[in-house]
């Protein structure tokens, strides 16, 4: 804990898919909302709202006493915290949140280098989708302290629905490592069942009405079932960031001596996705690889 007492000013770095309706929500609950992307176009909207566009992340952090980062992979999150005019050299008396999906240990080592600057971190990668994020129904999976945990609470509130501390730092992005495990094979399911009705000759679009109600409902098979059925690609979660999160879980997983064969077996399979070309495709994107 920084022994802060109050947030007023919040930094947010990565204004992608998520960044961008998040940041917005921050915006529009009333924060000083301070913001860097890598590609500065993709903050115009926000700072037509009233955001204050800075030129480099430690510009940010300087600037902030909440920080929170939502870019794509982990060197991304390196390269943001440690890198030249990264947040740990410039933040002060700073509370820092990576909502990046990233790796367990990477959330340690920032919270390490942290804590010698006496600022506070935690790990709160999300799930949801775009549209939790848009809808401001995230969940957020929290590792850190629980006192820092309580500090920024109010603010998750404006992002999330569902918000939990797991554990220490590191416990966030263990837990939704869990939850990509469960992905990885329900949506190589989802795939294989609409595949299976368009062999028989059936029409998916009838059969999802059936099944989507019943006990194999939920976002994979409601949402981007949909999707596939109706040829629609277009990304709301990219293949490319989901095959970064199959080989951190699979690198946990073999750590722990834990044999996954569906994790194993979802990560050949969107391999398979970017030899074709199809990285930048969202998830629902495999049904392809079904296809005749
Ligand atoms: P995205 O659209 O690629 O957004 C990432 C943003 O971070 C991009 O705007 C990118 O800049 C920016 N960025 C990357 N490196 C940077 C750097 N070094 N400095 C400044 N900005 C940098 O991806 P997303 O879909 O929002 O996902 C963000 C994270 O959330 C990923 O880790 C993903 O796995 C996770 N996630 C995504 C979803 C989803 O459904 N989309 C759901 C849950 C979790 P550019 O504009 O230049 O590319």
């Amino acid at each position: 804990m920084t022994g802060l007492t109050s947030i007023k000013n919040i930094g947010f770095i990565g204004l992608g898919i998520m960044g961008q309706s998040m940041a917005g929500h921050l915006l529009a609950a009333g924060y000083q909302v301070n913001v860097y992307n890598r590609t500065k176009s993709k903050a115009d909207g926000l700072v037509a709202k009233g955001a204050t566009w800075f030129n480099t992340p430690g510009e940010v952090a300087a600037e902030s006493s909440l920080i929170i980062t939502m870019v794509g992979f982990p060197s991304d999150v390196e390269e943001v915290y440690f890198g030249e005019n990264g947040i740990i050299a410039s933040a002060n008396k700073a509370i820092l949140i990576d909502m990046t999906t990233s790796s367990p240990s990477l959330a340690r080592k920032i919270a390490a280098e942290a804590s010698k600057k006496g600022l506070a971190f935690l790990d709160a990668p999300v799930s949801g989708g775009d549209i939790g994020a848009r809808d401001a129904k995230l969940t957020i999976m929290v590792g850190g302290e629980q006192a820092d945990f309580e500090h920024v609470l109010p603010i998750l509130q404006k992002l999330g629905t569902s918000i939990v501390l797991q554990g220490g730092v590191g416990m966030g992005q263990h837990t939704k490592m869990c939850n990509q495990i469960v992905i990885a094979s329900t949506i190589m399911g989802v795939a294989e069942g609409l595949s299976y009705a368009k062999k028989i000759g059936l029409d998916p679009a009838v059969v999802l009405q059936s099944i989507g109600g019943g006990a194999a409902s939920g976002f994979q098979l409601n949402v981007l079932g949909a999707k596939m059925i109706v040829g629609d690609y277009a990304p709301g979660f990219y293949v490319e960031h989901f095959i970064k999160d199959l080989k951190i879980a699979l690198a946990e997983a073999e750590q722990m001596q834990l044999h996954l064969p569906g994790l194993a077996l979802a990560k050949s399979l969107f391999d398979k996705m970017t030899d074709l070309g199809l990285q930048r495709n969202g998830t629902q994107g495999i049904f392809q690889i079904y296809l005749d």
